[in-house]
């Protein structure tokens, strides 16, 4: 393992006085409330930039700060294009919408109700039917490691195969999926699409599954191109994952992100 000092990641400078990313500190819960809330409408912005929208499919949640038991989601039927801070809804366990005006998606309350109540950790979780990441999700296969970008998930995603295809409506039935969550940031749910989660944030989240989403398309382009690729060694693939597949260097990689939907669309904060 490499030694960075008082550093997180090898990308921190250090040289002092530069302009770069500091990791945000609260000493109050409404501060806090309001940094996640701004951060999960950017995330369904990104995820709009993305095409990452099928209909009223896909659904991002981060807990709440001070009562973690809820956690906020967007809202049902509105475009990731159109979430903004007043449509943010906080739901339940149950699905009980206790705060906005907005119905909550019933298959994502599942899915990330059961995951959020089975791994206390988790925070942030982000889903959606993406083109390349749900045709992915057919083959029943993981993510190999054939790009230093894919050794971010080497050893760190399931596949999940049950109940694969079967649209999750009923309460139990994201118990398999949540169950799959033990100690990894995503999980590809057979013929249905990607999942993934974070014990740091909803930026960590979102930028993951942009990334994942991103090496389904390389997969199906290396197989569509009848070319054998070369892998990565499962040793340089765990080391390139652990600096570069980090719940902070998703976080980093989301300021990028974040840096420009703050400029360019400014009724996210609406
Ligand atoms: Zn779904």
């Amino acid at each position: 393992m490499l030694d960075l000092g008082n550093r997180v990641s090898i990308y921190q400078p250090e040289q002092e006085g530069l302009i770069y990313p500091e990791l945000p500190e609260f000493d109050n819960f409404e501060d806090e409330r309001r940094h996640r809330k701004e951060r999960l409408v950017a995330a369904c912005r990104a995820f709009d930039q993305q095409g990452f929208d099928y209909g009223f499919a896909g659904h991002l949640t981060v807990r709440d700060p001070e009562r973690p038991e809820l956690y906020w989601t967007n809202p049902m039927c509105v475009h990731f294009a159109k979430v903004k801070m007043s449509n943010l809804i906080l739901v339940d366990h149950k699905g009980t919408v206790i705060e906005g005006n907005h119905a909550v998606n019933r298959a994502g309350f599942v899915l990330h109700a059961n995951v959020h109540e089975e791994h206390p950790d988790i925070i942030a979780m982000c889903h959606a039917h993406t083109v390349y990441g749900t045709a992915w999700a057919a083959t029943g296969l993981p993510i190999e490691p054939i790009t230093q970008d894919a050794c971010a998930f080497f050893e760190d995603h399931v596949i999940i195969g049950d109940e694969a295809g079967a649209v999750a409506v009923e309460n139990h039935a994201g118990s398999n999926v949540a169950k799959a969550f033990k100690g990894v940031k995503a999980a590809i749910h057979q013929n249905h699409g990607l999942l993934t989660a974070s014990r740091h944030s909803i930026e960590a989240a979102a930028f993951w599954f942009i990334a994942l989403e991103r090496c389904c398309q390389q997969q199906l382009d290396i197989a569509a191109s009848g070319i054998q690729p070369t892998y990565v060694k499962p040793d340089r693939a765990r080391y390139s994952r652990e600096h570069v597949g980090s719940e902070y260097i998703g976080w980093l990689h989301f300021q990028t992100i974040w840096g420009q939907l703050v400029e360019d669309q400014p009724d996210m904060f609406d």
